[in-house]
């Protein structure tokens, strides 16, 4: 009876163990499906992938060709609107002139290009007679006093793009002193924080903000770029050097300026011996380097306003790029320039320092005037050795070149005078197209 129980047990154990096996056996049959069918799928997934990394490396090739192109087309359009181009600022009244102004002498037609101006000028004649004459002017672009930092941004973000493509590049900002130059170039007189508020900038932070954004969506073209960065002033026809280190300045002044010389290197570009350069490694750095430069200035002028109104200041940026994958290479220049006062400065009655002062800013300004005069006619002989700014710029003046000069005003009645010979410079300027498309129709 125990055997045959025992028997039976084991009959149905035996059983269970073969069904158990035919279910494993079932199991791993399934498995081995799902497993081949995985690698049927892995199979066509690594193929699908070997196709894509052929379309990026195609779109990759296909966006450095369109990055060769849109540098061709971009030159193309700066050419046709002109190499030198004039744009005119009129900043709004500030502090007590809001009361003290009548009537403005200053209006803006209404038009579509925003480009003309009119200044209007009363005078009495002998018979006590007040006649009212209105001068029109035109430029490549006027900005009314409500314009913002923002829209005079706008319009000038073309040529920053035209420095990081390999050319270079001149902004001038031109006026009497307190009609909105250094407001203009950099922003409201001391920006003190690292991190200012955006809309205050003027266009040297915003330049190199600009050139930070673009360095970065470039490297995915294969583009590597440093910018070298320097900071001088030209004062009585002698460089100084606004970067050197703190200490460096007050006493060993002197033999700053002595060692600073200008120079062409061996590849022909105009350089500065001795000069302090920056790497503008970030964005931020260009406030550091605008604060090291107000700090020398504040050290080397008891009144520092008065120093700067008498004095050109240069910020020159460097731009070289190479790119890895096509072997191409750039070198842009960008020069952003803070003029002297334009104010017409007799020479009676200015004695000694004053009339030496006096005397140099007049020459370089009319200097400044000529070369691109010169330019303009196509002249063999350009004077760019009559000044040191023009000699400084030489390389940036003239040639495949982008200048644009702002002329600055101030609206106030009492400048009107100072505003009409602001104008009429500025037209002079205007007046010499030298787009290349004008020049090659000519040959
Ligand atoms: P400049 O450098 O030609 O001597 P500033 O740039 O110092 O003149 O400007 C003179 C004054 O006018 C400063 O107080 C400046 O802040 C102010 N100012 C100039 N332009 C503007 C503007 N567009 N908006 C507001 N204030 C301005
Ligand atoms: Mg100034």
């Amino acid at each position: 009876m125990r055997l045959e129980n025992t028997v039976s047990k084991q009959a149905s154990d035996q059983l269970e163990i073969e069904s158990g096996s035919r279910t494993l056996k079932a199991k791993a049959e399934r498995l081995e499906d799902i497993l081949s069918e995985r690698e049927i799928h892995i199979a066509e997934l690594e193929e699908a992938l070997a196709s894509r990394n052929c379309d990026v490396s195609e779109l990759e090739a296909k966006l450095r060709t369109e990055e060769t192109t849109r540098r061709r087309l971009h030159n193309t359009v700066q050419e046709l609107k002109g190499n030198i181009r004039v744009f005119c600022r009129v900043r709004p009244l500030v502090g007590e002139e809001k009361a003290m102004a009548g009537a403005l002498p200053l209006s803006f037609p209404e038009c579509e290009e925003k480009n003309e101006i009119e200044l209007s000028q009363s005078s009495e004649n002998a018979l006590g007679k007040t006649t009212a004459r209105a001068f029109p002017f035109k430029f490549d672009r006027v900005f009314a006093p409500d314009s913002t930092q923002d829209l005079v941004f706008d319009e000038v973000s073309q040529l920053i793009q035209s420095a990081l493509d390999g050319y270079p590049v001149c902004i001038f900002a031109y006026g009497q002193t307190g009609s909105g130059k250094t407001h203009t170039m950099q922003g409201p007189d001391a920006i003190t924080s690292a991190r200012p508020e955006r809309k205050i900038l003027g266009i040297i932070p915003r330049a190199v903000q600009q050139i930070y954004d673009n360095t970065s969506k470039l490297a995915e073209r294969g583009w590597e770029y440093t910018l070298e960065g320097q900071f001088l002033e030209i004062y009585n026809e002698t460089l100084q050097d606004l970067l050197v280190p703190a200490g460096h300045s007050a006493q060993q002044g002197g033999d700053r300026q002595a060692r600073l010389e200008i120079y062409q290197d061996s590849e022909g570009h105009t350089r500065v011996k001795n000069i302090t350069t920056v790497a503008v490694d970030s964005a931020e750095r260009v406030h550091w380097l605008l604060a090291r430069a107000a700090e020398n200035r504040t050290v080397a002028a008891t009144n520092c306003n008065e120093r700067s109104s008498r004095s050109h200041s240069v910020f020159t940026l460097y731009l070289r790029g190479k790119n890895m994958l096509t072997g191409e290479s750039s070198s842009g220049v960008l020069n952003l320039i803070d003029l002297a006062g334009s104010e017409r400065l007799s020479s009676s009655g200015s004695k000694g320092d004053r009339l030496k002062e006096t005397q140099a800013i007049n020459k370089s300004l009319s200097s400044l005037g000529d070369v691109i005069a010169a330019l303009a006619k196509g002249s063999r002989h350009v004077p760019y050795r009559n000044s040191k700014l023009t000699h400084l710029l030489q390389e940036s003046l003239g040639g495949n070149s982008k200048t644009l000069m702002f002329v600055c005003v101030n609206p106030s009645p009492a400048s009107a005078q100072e505003s009409l010979c602001s104008l009429q410079f500025a037209t002079k300027v205007n007046s010499c197209q030298i787009g290349t498309a004008k020049r090659q129709a000519a040959a």
